[in-house]
This record gives C-alpha cells, structure tokens and sequence, in this order.
C-alpha cells in the first residue's frame, strides 16, 4: 500500500511530465473507485494546465489553471504509469489524462481503493478528507513536543498514533514499523510513555526513514519515467518489515509478527522495547 514516500515519488512523476502542461484529454474507465469519480470531469479537466502538484498526506493535489484542484489517492494498490502515446487500456485502468504532446499519465487500481475528486480552490482546507489531517511528518511542525502531545494520556498503543492519519499524515503500516525498530521502541509500547528522549528518537527516526524512502523513490523515478514506467513503487532496503522468521539486522535474534488492530506489525523482541 502506498505510503507518504511512494505518493512523493509519483506526485514527483506527476509533475516532471504534467506542469505548465495542458490537459489535452482524459479517459474514465469505470464511473466509480472507492468513490464516484465527479460526473463531468472531462469537461473540467479538458483545456485546463496543471500548475505544479502538492502532496498532503497520501493525497496528491494539482492545481488547475481554472481554479480547481484535481484530488487523486492511491488507495491499496493505485499507481500510475507514464505513456508517451494513447494507451492500450488494461482491464483495471480507470482513469487516463493526456498532455500535450500526447503524454498520458494512466492510473491503474485493480482494487479499486483510489479516489479521484475535483474541488473547487477554496474548498480545498474544508474538504472532507484533507480538513482532517495532521501534520506532515516531515515539516518542523512535527517536532518530540508535539508526538509527547498526541501520546500524552493515550492507553493504546504508540504504533496505533503512528497510523492515525488526524495525527500525523501520510504513515502507514510500513514505515510505522521501520522507524519504530530504528527507534529501538516495540508498536506495542503504551503511547502514553512516549515523551522526553524516546519521543525525539522515534521523531528522527520517522524523518530519516522517510527521507531516506524519497530518496530512493526519487532514484526509481529517474529510471521510470520513460514510456510505460510504473511510478511510485520501488525497491527499498527494509529492515524489519516483512521479514518475520528471519535474523534481526541489528541483534540476531528472529523478527516476529504480530496483529495490531487487523494490521500487521513487524518487530525485534529483543532491540524494541
Ligand atoms: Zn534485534
């Protein structure tokens, strides 16, 4: 599923090809993704040059010429692929713009967990999913004071804030449990304790985890973006996530897995306390 660093990298993609460029055309596969794609996009789309994108969260937002704004999510299985001429649409294509110079940007969801929305400009900070995110994870908004301020009083666990989108936007499953491992604290671990030293260890190491993930990212782009490039997927070195049974990296001891809430958690019973 796509995290924070995976929509970086396709917003990334999206904005090589798509900035100061005219929407030419757009191709509606299905009428419905986790939602109903808005009835009349086409007409709204079409004509319209997209001024340079913006990730908030897993949300990627472009800005219109007309003073719209095109919402895309990625959902559980979204990506996007970059052809340089009409597309042979495939079965779970839903979704297609072209640019000029007959650039498509298609989006493929074979689960059908992406959104596509247009909003009008100003409604953008009231819309109904994005009003409801936290910080950014990577912003100096999100400092060890204001995690110790989510945490404080809280009896579940600190992986469960790490997930928790009005918290902190754009963490999802993988990256919750890579920087917990570098930052030596088990998901298990009662939230209401992360404040003080272990508050600025789990702060850093979610920045760095998730900087070292664009960086990655942003090294698959340069291989990707080429006619029929999936973007947003790459290959990244894990260091605990789906590698239970196997030696932890840093003590030896064998990584577990556990369920969280129906997620699951990958950690070191032994480094993560
Ligand atoms: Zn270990």
């Amino acid at each position: 599923m796509p995290e924070l660093p995976e929509v970086e990298t396709v917003k990334r993609g999206i904005a090589l090809l798509a900035t100061g460029k005219k929407i030419t055309n757009i191709f509606v596969g299905r009428k419905d993704l986790r939602w109903p794609i808005p009835k009349y996009i086409g007409k709204d789309l079409k004509g319209a040059i997209c001024r340079p994108p913006k990730r908030r969260g897993k949300y990627i937002l472009i800005p219109l010429s007309n003073k719209k704004i095109l919402l895309l999510h990625l959902g559980m299985s979204g990506s996007f692929r970059i052809t340089s001429n009409r597309p042979n649409f495939q079965k779970h294509d839903h979704f297609a713009m072209e640019f000029e110079e007959n650039d498509w940007a298609v989006f493929c969801d074979p689960r059908r967990f992406g959104y596509i929305d247009l909003l009008n400009e100003e409604h953008a900070k009231s819309h109904r999913f994005l009003k409801e995110l936290g910080v950014e994870p990577l912003s100096s908004d999100f400092t060890p004071d204001y995690l110790a301020a989510q945490t404080a009083g809280k009896n579940c666990s600190i992986k469960a804030i790490l997930l928790d989108q009005t918290k902190i936007a754009g963490i999802g499953n993988i990256y919750a449990s890579e920087a917990l491992f570098k930052a030596r604290i088990s998901p298990k671990r009662q939230a209401k304790t992360i404040k003080g030293k272990r508050a600025e260890r789990l702060v850093n190491s979610i920045k760095s985890i998730l900087l070292r993930a664009i960086e990655a990212g942003g090294t698959s782009l340069r291989n990707h973006v080429q006619p029929g490039g999936e973007i947003g997927y790459f290959v990244q070195s894990l260091q605990v996530y789906s590698r239970s049974g196997e030696p932890c990296l840093k003590c030896g001891a064998v990584v577990k897995q556990i369920k969280q809430s129906g997620r699951t958690t990958f950690h070191c019973g032994l480094c993560q306390r």
